[in-house]
């Protein structure tokens, strides 16, 4: 059995991040295989992807910190790593917000091509999901076919995948199927206005019940 406890989540220390205090005896940094750690780094240079990714993350968060929002640091990182032609994968329930979303990335001389989440119209019990367990019982519902959105933009040669508002696990499944790099624009949180982070920042008082142990969801 893995050692799952205590981890990075239990260290009051954060010392691997500018090496100002010291770092605790569960570190993971101090327990890590220095050869595995170094070989990792070699990924982040050189002109492969993975390393034109890192530095164009790191440009955009060292020039920018604090100023832009997050779609502007899209679009900052899109051109950074030479993307033309932006992927967007799209909720249904948010395709007011990508309509705005691409007229920006045209003011930004970028190419989009959108693919909603319901593409391909497959009704939910056609892939074994109970009618009881649509959100409009009994009518015509179809599922989220991610996979389906990650080909077709896979199709495209799109150059930077967006996520606009999927679904817990249709993300997942987009993520794995997608050929061109993933950033999420909005994470979707029906309850909170997409901004999931809330529920943590309320949770000792309102949404206590997050800290209650042995609620089965
Ligand atoms: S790597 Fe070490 S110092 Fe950094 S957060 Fe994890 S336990 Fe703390």
């Amino acid at each position: 059995m893995p050692k799952t406890s205590p981890s990075c989540s239990e260290c009051g220390l954060l010392n691997c991040y500018r090496h100002d205090k010291h770092f605790p005896d569960f570190c993971l940094t101090e327990g890590a295989d220095r050869e595995v750690v170094e070989s990792i780094s070699q990924l982040y240079r050189g002109q492969n992807q993975d390393a034109v990714i890192a530095r164009a993350a790191a440009e955009v968060e060292g020039t920018y910190y604090g100023k832009l929002t997050r779609v502007e640091e899209i679009i900052a990182f899109a051109n950074r790593i030479g993307a033309k032609l932006i992927g967007i994968a799209t909720c249904i329930g948010l395709i007011q917000e990508t309509r705005v979303f691409v007229k920006i990335l045209k003011a930004h001389d970028f190419q989009s091509y959108t693919v909603l989440c319901k593409v391909g119209s497959v009704d939910k019990t056609e892939i074994g999901i109970p009618d009881e367990l649509k959100v409009k019982k009994g009518s015509y519902e179809a599922i989220c076919n991610p996979i389906l959105q990650a080909r077709l933009l896979n199709e495209q040669k799109t150059d930077l995948n967006v996520i606009v508002g999927l679904c817990v696990g249709h993300d997942s499944l987009f993520i794995k199927n997608s050929d061109a790099p993933v950033t999420t624009l909005i994470t979707k949180d029906r309850v909170l206005g997409h901004n999931p982070a809330a529920a943590l920042y309320t949770s000792n008082f309102y949404y206590q019940r997050l800290l209650q142990p042995g609620q089965k969801l």
